[in-house]
């Protein structure tokens, strides 16, 4: 029988299940008995396959110039742009978030589209002063070569396509090895590049999970490896590709800290709050996870966010009432409530949520929760959860709040509420942290602006923005005498 092609892997051109004849169920996180496919899981043969392809055809793709790869990326952007609602359709029933997120998400993949195609005619070297007369000096940008794109599961669109379409304009032959449990996104994204015109072997797909992985970044072909995920993921691929200095690109998790000083302004932080720490279930790397307020406006804080996060609907991702939908899977579920019991044992209390929600549908929901009296260096506070938990940690005044939000390992975002024009400036200058947001919510970027995080956030170049080519490319330093 033959199966649907996105069940498969994209190799060479053409659809194929995995050598090894296994497949994984991907189930619908707000409604498990839909079961949305059986997808094949790629062993290492076929990660192997895929890398001989993209290493046949990295040359070719080279050599016609990035502004002839940027009009097959505008091709992709139309068949794209065309089908914003079968993208989030197929997001919001693989990952769970809702709908308005899929859609947000989608129009975000296409706005790095549109940065990217830009760049073909924007990707400047520099000229400059020889130190030798009769002498040209200039820089400009090669392509690094094959690179392998891991990519995670809670932005099964957008986190691709910061990979796919640097990679693609750079010059870049690829092999994309997503989440196993976000696979039907990937699976539609590779076929519209392909309906776009992408060359056979230029952009590849696997399947898979840890052994793929695994494979793509232990493939010496390969010259890079762009990995968004987990920290300790992220560790271990570098720690395997350092052996042979393959370049990576590490985008990893975050403990995000929104700080609300005493001047606030406290009606928009609860906004920024309930956006920043509950869409799409907490579950994104610049989540808020910890609101560090000031000992003088915590409880007029904590009287405007409680009911608001009481009054959450939860619910499935399309049902167009729900203010907050499922976490991924059962496994993410029982880390967010392990969690919440850990967090009571280290002495916070639960002001709101705390539990599993049971609804009519079967599936894995947590409510929206709010732990106070949490220690700044008890494990909640310190540790990503990645679900709807968020922490509230009293401080006075500024130094301290500042002191606990830079006392975790994570550096991804750092918000802070003040009217005080001195201390914005203060925080943009003593956050350790990659995006910095004032008196709005902590989490999105842009595409003309680097994705980045500091400390265990991330090592390597930044996704989005021109800064991304310092991934994607080598640049040559090249001297002409005349
Ligand atoms: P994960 O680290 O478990 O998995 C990420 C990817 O790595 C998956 O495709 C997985 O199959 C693959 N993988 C697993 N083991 C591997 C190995 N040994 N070698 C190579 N690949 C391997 O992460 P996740 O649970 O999918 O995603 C959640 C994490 O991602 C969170 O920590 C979150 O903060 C982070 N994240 C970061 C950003 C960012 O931009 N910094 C964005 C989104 C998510």
């Amino acid at each position: 029988m033959t199966q649907p092609e996105h069940l498969l892997n994209y190799i060479n051109g053409s659809w194929q299940a995995s050598v090894g004849g296994q497949v994984r169920a991907n189930l619908n996180p707000a409604n498990t008995d839909d079961v949305i496919g059986a997808f094949t899981e790629s062993v290492t043969v076929d990660v192997t396959a895929a890398v001989d392809a993209a290493t046949a055809a990295q040359s070719a793709w080279d050599a016609i110039g990035p502004v002839a790869r940027a009009a097959v990326l505008t091709e992709a952007r139309r068949l794209i742009g065309e089908r914003v609602d079968e993208f989030a359709a197929a997001i919001t029933r693989e990952q769970g978030k809702r709908l308005s997120e899929s859609i947000g998400e989608t129009n975000r993949a296409l706005a790095i589209l549109d940065f990217t195609i830009g760049e073909a005619r924007r990707m400047n070297g520099v000229t400059t002063p020889a130190e030798d007369p009769r002498t040209i000096a200039m820089t400009f940008h090669r392509p690094l070569g094959v690179v392998g794109l891991i990519t995670p599961w809670n932005f099964p669109l957008a986190v691709p396509m910061w990979k796919v379409a640097p990679a693609l304009l750079a010059g870049c032959a690829a092999v994309l090895k997503p989440s196993p449990l976000t696979p039907l996104t990937s699976a539609l994204l590779v076929q519209a590049f392909a309906d776009a015109g992408v060359p056979a072997g230029v952009l590849n797909l696997v399947q898979g999970d840890r052994e793929a992985g695994a494979a793509l970044v232990d493939d010496p072909r390969v010259a890079g490896i762009s990995f968004t995920g987990s920290l300790s993921v992220g560790t271990e691929i570098n720690r395997a590709g350092s052996g042979r200095l393959m370049r990576t690109q590490l985008e990893l998790g975050g403990k995000n800290a929104l700080i609300v000083l005493a001047d606030a302004d406290l009606d928009d932080a609860v906004e920024a709050i309930l956006h920043g720490a509950f869409s799409q279930s907490g579950q994104r790397c610049s989540a808020t996870s910890r609101v560090i307020v000031d000992r003088n406006v915590e409880q007029a804080l904590l009287s405007r966010l409680l009911p608001r996060v009481q009054q959450m609907q939860i619910g499935r991702g399309d049902a167009h009432w729900a203010d907050i939908g499922p976490v991924v899977n059962e496994q993410r579920q029982q880390a967010c409530l392990d969690a919440v019991a850990r967090a009571v044992n280290d002495g916070a209390d639960i002001a709101c949520g705390g539990k599993a929600a049971v609804l009519d549908t079967p599936g894995y929901f947590v409510e929206p929760t709010v732990l106070i009296n949490v220690a700044w260096d008890s494990e909640v506070a310190q540790e990503e959860v990645f679900g709807p938990v968020l922490s509230v940690i009293t401080c006075d005044g500024y130094d301290e709040a500042m002191r606990i939000a830079n006392s975790v390992r994570y550096g991804m975002s750092g918000t802070i509420f003040t009217q005080s024009p001195t201390l914005i400036f203060q925080a943009l200058n003593d956050f350790q942290a990659g995006m910095l947001h004032v008196n709005r919510a902590g989490v999105g970027s842009y595409a003309h602006l680097p994705h980045m995080g500091a400390k265990a956030s991330q090592l390597g170049a930044p996704e989005c923005s021109p800064d991304v080519w310092n991934f994607y490319t080598d640049l040559r330093s090249a001297c002409i005498k005349y």
